[in-house]
């Protein structure tokens, strides 16, 4: 199918985008990476009057750390950039997990992660990896710079935080407190396909206890979901048969499944508390 009738732009500078978002309002719609944009216009579920190309944009392609650890992806770093990334292998163990397990190597070669945090599709992977991190998105528009938590960033299916005439400009993950430890696990139909259910766990370990941890769950909501409970049960202890139980029980409650072609309710939720006791385990090695 064609998409509707619709206008291009492409500004060069940061300047240029924001009067065409204060000059376009609701009216224009940002397109980063274009692969979840191009399909929902082609099927009409989106129909902007004005497309707002960024590529154009210098300097927003970066993914870097500050010397305490903190972490920037701009919103042009496409995922392929954090699969392929020497310092996400070393550093960042869930987003080096997450980032293989994108779509597939055409989508990843053109899409974003700050594109898909934007895009809220409850069965983003990225969403969850951002959420289970406790990281923020940058938004920047006519009056600065503001800091969105991740937890408040996605306002529901296809609906975020951002003013019409805000952009974001990058996604941020703080520095860890101990030895980080993290993993992704999702479970696809087949290799490509978005998650039946997905789990994403950070950890950060301290003389043998966990003195923050951060799970998030993907497809099993009608946004990403933070399994607050789930985490805070794991914090200022050691990593051990029980509290890993605990933790999938509570994650597992945490899930609000939908019964659908992918499985039912009673699957999904097995699957989450499979996960997070398979993920955990990995990190009871690492602490031991
Ligand atoms: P775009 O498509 O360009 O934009 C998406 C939305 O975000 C638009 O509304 C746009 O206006 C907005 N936006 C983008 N960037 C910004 C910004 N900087 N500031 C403000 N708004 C912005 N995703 C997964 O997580 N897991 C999968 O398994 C998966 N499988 C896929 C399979 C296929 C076949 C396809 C086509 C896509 C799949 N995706 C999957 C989606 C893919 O990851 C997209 O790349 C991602 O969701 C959106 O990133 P993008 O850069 O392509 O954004």
């Amino acid at each position: 199918m064609y998409p509707s009738k619709f206008r291009y732009e492409a500004p060069q500078s940061l300047d240029e985008l924001h009067s065409l978002l204060s000059q376009y309002g609701d009216e224009g719609k940002i397109l980063a990476g274009g692969q979840s944009l191009v399909p929902m216009m082609k099927l009409r579920f989106a129909a902007p009057e004005v497309l707002i190309d960024i590529n154009g944009i210098p300097g927003l392609a970066y993914h870097r750390e500050d010397p305490d650890g903190t972490l920037h992806v701009g919103a042009l770093c496409r995922h392929v950039a954090l699969e392929r990334s020497a310092l996400l292998k070393s550093k960042q163990p869930l987003m080096a997990a997450a980032a293989p397990l994108i779509a597939d190597p055409m989508v990843r070669s053109r899409g974003t992660m700050v594109g898909s945090v934007c895009h809220s599709d409850p069965q983003g992977d990225w969403a969850s990896v951002l959420l289970a991190l406790g990281g923020h998105m940058v938004a920047l528009g006519p009056k600065g710079r503001r800091s969105i938590p991740a937890a408040d960033f996605s306002l529901g299916p296809f609906q975020n935080a951002l003013e019409p005439d805000e952009v974001a400009v990058e996604a941020v993950v703080p520095a860890p407190e101990g030895q980080r430890f993290g993993t992704y696990l999702k479970l696809e139909r087949r290799v490509g396909d978005f998650a039946t259910a997905g789990v994403a766990l950070a950890l950060e370990l301290n003389g043998g206890l966990v003195v923050r941890a951060g799970i998030a769950l993907t497809g099993v909501g009608a946004s990403n979901i933070l399994a607050a409970e789930a985490a805070q049960t794991l914090v200022g202890r050691p990593l051990t048969e029980d509290s890993i139980e605990e933790a999938a029980q509570l994650a597992s409650a945490a899930a609000q499944p939908k019964s659908d072609h992918r499985g039912s309710v009673a699957f999904k939720r097995h699957v989450v508390a499979t996960f997070v006791r398979r993920g955990l385990a990995r990190g009871e090695a690492v602490a031991a």
